[in-house]
């Protein structure tokens, strides 16, 4: 993508580059806490690919990949700090809604800190549910 005059937030933190830590990296995503949490726990899930918008991701079988592998990586790490799978939530942004054109997963535990606001989020993922 040529937006090259403001370098992504995302990407830079996903690049060698960074001061952000980071509680996964691998060769396709990279996950950190949220600066500003919304929840009990709150990180963010990233692809290290640029990609801007859920609606850039395709039904194909790569793209799916990637998204589960987003999840179960969120999940690990929820896993680690807050013991109730039942609490869990992952979301993506709806576009226009995005606050970052970056792809990034959101995974909470809850409670949602109560100014939250969860509208903002899709909940779920069942825009790529064949
Ligand atoms: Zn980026
Ligand atoms: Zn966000």
């Amino acid at each position: 993508m040529a937006r090259a005059i403001s370098p992504c937030i995302f990407c830079q933190i996903a690049g060698s580059s960074n001061s952000t830590p980071l509680l996964h990296s691998d060769d396709k995503v990279v996950a950190f806490k949220d600066i500003n949490p919304s929840a009990f726990r709150h990180y963010l899930v990233v692809p290290v690919e640029h990609i801007p918008t859920v609606n850039d991701l395709q039904r194909r079988n790569e793209d799916y990949t990637l998204v589960s592998h987003m999840i179960n990586v969120g999940e690990t790490l929820l896993r680690r700090d807050a013991p109730q799978p039942n609490q869990y939530r992952f979301g993506f942004h709806q576009p226009p809604f995005n606050s970052v054109d970056h792809l990034h997963l959101h995974c909470f535990a809850l409670p949602f800190i109560p100014r939250w606001k969860q509208l903002k989020y899709v909940f779920g993922t069942t825009w790529w549910v064949y």
